[in-house]
């Protein structure tokens, strides 16, 4: 018996494989970790603390949704694989809006249902990752996130939510709640659409080229679009409107700050599209990035080389195992 060094809990560590230990936690889930991470990653240092909870939730869903069992690593150069994952990436992909958590939960309770409508689904201690709790201590966050989504309809409480106390809850999804999953699914799934939204000028032909090779060499079927390369007879900002609205990612390059690109990335954000940042290395540096998007995880790039690989390896990492 070994314990988890995300959540602290006991776990069963059932074999080991070269350079990787297997790890069964009953929080987290399965997942292997690299020898080195496993035994230098200092989990009485508080500040990891604020983010190990990140990587269960990160581990629970591949879990849950795939199937596959992660392999963590500390070394982000060596994510050459899509089911590699650095841990400093997984922290920086935690979704930092609660819209997005809440929809991430709603998928989640519905992959608990396994597919049945009227399941219900019992949710305890366990079942933290999932719902994304960051507090394991006590269920006051528990319980808070249970109250959104029963007063967003999604849930009903099922042998009386209102009195559970602990991690302790039975709830049952509601129709409402299986529409918005639909609308959910649909939307993430669905749609084979990147839309590319970047300054449109014969010296970023080559370049355009390069995000669209990175694109297709995923092998995750998708369509790229930009909306010049497309032939149509609609004024061209109804097109990027109706193109963002069906598209599944849409990737914005910042080269040059156009403001295209920024209503482009702010509609879409605003539809819940995730949106991919590129930006030039010395835009970054030199500070020239308008400072509400600051906070996104860009991609930055000193040539065209470095997006093919880094692009390429972000879409694997969100959608690659979906
Ligand atoms: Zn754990």
């Amino acid at each position: 018996m070994t314990e988890c060094v995300f959540c602290g809990s006991g776990t069963s560590e059932e074999q080991s494989e070269a350079m990787y230990k297997y790890i069964k936690c009953p929080i987290c889930g399965e997942y292997s970790i690299m020898d080195d991470l496993y035994d230098d990653y200092p989990e009485d240092d508080e500040k990891v603390k604020k983010y190990s909870f990140k990587v269960s939730s990160f581990i629970r869903e591949c879990n849950l949704h795939s199937e596959s069992v992660p392999k963590l690593i500390s070394n982000c150069e060596k994510e050459d694989n899509i089911s590699i994952f650095c841990i400093e990436n997984i922290v920086k992909k935690y979704p930092s809006e609660i819209d997005e958590r809440i929809d991430r939960i709603i998928l989640n309770l519905a992959s608990l249902a396994k597919g049945r409508i009227e399941k219900p689904i019992n949710l305890d201690k366990n079942s933290l990752p999932l719902l994304y709790c960051s507090n394991y201590e006590d269920d006051s966050e528990f319980q808070y996130i249970l109250k959104i989504l029963l007063n967003m309809g999604i849930i009903t409480g099922f042998q009386g939510l209102k009195n559970f106390s602990s991690f302790q809850a039975t709830i049952q999804i509601t129709y409402d709640g299986w529409t918005k999953i639909d609308d959910l699914r649909r939307i993430r799934n669905q749609s084979k659409i990147v839309f590319v939204a970047m300054r449109i000028c014969p010296k970023y032909e080559n370049k355009y080229a390069v995000i669209k090779n990175a694109i297709d060499s995923t092998k995750l079927d998708y369509e790229v679009i930009r909306v010049d390369k497309e032939n149509h007879n609609d004024k061209i900002c109804d097109r990027i409107i109706y193109n963002i609205k069906r598209s599944k990612i849409v990737v914005c390059d910042l080269e040059e700050q156009n403001q295209g690109v920024y209503f482009e990335a702010g509609f879409a954000k605003g539809l819940g599209k995730e949106v991919i940042w590129l930006c030039p290395k010395k835009d970054l540096d030199d500070k020239k990035i308008h400072f509400d998007v600051n906070q996104y995880n860009m991609i930055d790039y000193e040539n065209e080389e470095e997006i093919f690989e880094k692009l390429k390896n972000r879409i694997l990492a969100i959608f690659g195992t979906n």
